[in-house]
Parts: C-alpha cells; sequence; structure tokens
C-alpha cells in the first residue's frame, strides 16, 4: 500500500493513489472498499446512492474559483441566492466564496476521499439536483436518504466534514467524507506549498488569498465537524 499522501496528491496535483472504477470514478485505493461497501448497504436499504461529485483536479477548482471570482458563475449567500458581487470587496469577496467553494489546493474533492452524495431516484421527475440543504431536508426530495446516511455512513468510516456551520464552510448535508484517509490528507497539507502551487497558475485575486492563507486555513480548511469519539 502506498503511502496515502504524496506531496502532489494533497492539492489535487496527482493521481496516483486513485483508482478509476468504472461506475465510481476516481476514487482513493484506501477508500474504494469502504465505499463499495456503504453503497451496497444503501442498496439493500432501497437507495441508488450515487456520486454527484467527488474526484475534482487543482484545475477544475482553479475554474470554479475564477468563474466566481470574475462573476461567470453565481457566488450564492448563506440562503443559497445569488449575491452582487460588484458591491464586495476583495476580502468580501474571499469570504463569500469561501461560504461555498474551496480555494483551489485545499479542496477536500482533490483527495478521493470526499463525496457529494444523492440517489436520483428520489428526485421528481424531469428535475435535476441544485445541491442545496432544502433538497436534504424534511420535506426534500432527498430526505430519506440523508436520514439512512446519517444513521449508516460512520458505520463505514464515513463522516460528515461540514454538519454544521462553524463559521466557515456552510452546512453542507450531502458530502461525506471518508475519516481516516481524509484526516492523513488535511494533517499534511501546508499553507505554503497551496500559496507555490497558486503562484504557477492563473489564480483570480491572488494577492488577497495570498494575504490571508493563515485565515482561510484555519476558517475553511481545518474548521470541520469532526465525528465524537
Ligand atoms: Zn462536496
Amino acid at each position: 500500500m502506498s503511502n496515502p499522501a504524496n506531496p502532489l496528491a494533497l492539492y489535487g496535483l496527482d493521481k496516483a493513489e486513485l483508482i478509476d472504477d468504472p461506475k465510481l470514478a476516481w476514487v482513493h485505493q484506501l477508500v474504494l472498499p469502504d465505499l463499495n461497501k456503504l453503497i451496497k448497504a444503501a442498496a439493500q436499504a432501497g437507495f441508488n446512492l450515487s456520486i454527484f461529485s467527488g474526484y475534482r483536479d487543482f484545475n477544475r477548482q482553479l475554474a470554479i474559483w475564477n468563474n466566481k471570482w470574475n462573476g461567470l458563475r453565481p457566488i450564492l449567500d448563506a440562503n443559497s441566492q445569488p449575491l452582487d458581487i460588484s458591491t464586495l470587496s476583495d476580502e468580501q469577496k474571499l469570504h463569500a466564496i469561501l461560504r461555498w467553494s474551496a480555494l483551489p489546493g485545499t479542496s477536500r474533492h482533490h483527495w478521493g476521499t470526499d463525496f457529494d452524495f444523492y440517489d436520483p431516484k428520489l428526485l421528481p421527475a424531469g428535475s435535476s439536483l441544485e445541491l442545496i440543504p432544502q433538497e436534504y431536508a424534511e420535506q426534500g426530495c432527498q430526505h430519506a436518504l440523508s436520514l439512512w446516511l446519517s444513521e449508516h455512513a460512520q458505520d463505514f468510516g464515513f463522516f460528515y466534514p461540514y454538519l454544521s456551520f462553524k463559521g466557515g464552510v456552510e452546512f453542507e448535508p450531502w458530502h461525506l467524507s471518508h475519516l481516516a484517509t481524509s484526516q492523513t490528507m488535511m494533517n499534511k497539507l501546508d499553507a505554503r506549498q497551496v500559496i507555490e502551487h497558486l503562484s504557477n497558475k492563473q489564480v483570480a485575486g491572488f494577492a488577497c488569498i495570498e494575504q490571508h492563507i493563515e485565515q482561510i486555513f484555519s476558517q475553511y480548511v481545518t474548521n470541520i465537524c469532526l465525528p465524537e469519539t
């Protein structure tokens, strides 16, 4: 078994530790067995547990970031409503994006350990998933799946890093993470390395990011909800 945290893999720049599963796409080799067990157990409970968004590399996250910073993709507020970014300072814009989207190089989706789950069978006919909390809440189409996952995901080694809002990333009831593998990754992340990788790419807002990188780490990257042991 290879060391589960080679330096480039931490930042979405290397897929050597991932397996390209024909059904699930890129998943960390140390996560795939537990993920398959989770999906099988969900199927036995009547759910078609599916990945809406799993592995995402640095460049994909960079495109999302730049589109949001440049106003080509909406930045949502806490109620999932689009913000008018023309009224925001760079620092305000930084925090508004970070509420829902990670800085490239710091996304948990870079690791192959984290997944946004849904059940396509539960969607009303003709509609597609918006990935907003209301869909997972009572009355929401994904509520039954959400209840099942909150009860059983931990049995397969998964947890909800964004189980409640702690002043950083918003509550994300769809996002599950493989605890053991993701903790190894997170503990090796290095803010200076992120800045180095970002400085080599065309990231929008670089000066503001560089100035606030320590705060970005403490408020959004390491500020997660760990399960009680
Ligand atoms: Zn996610």
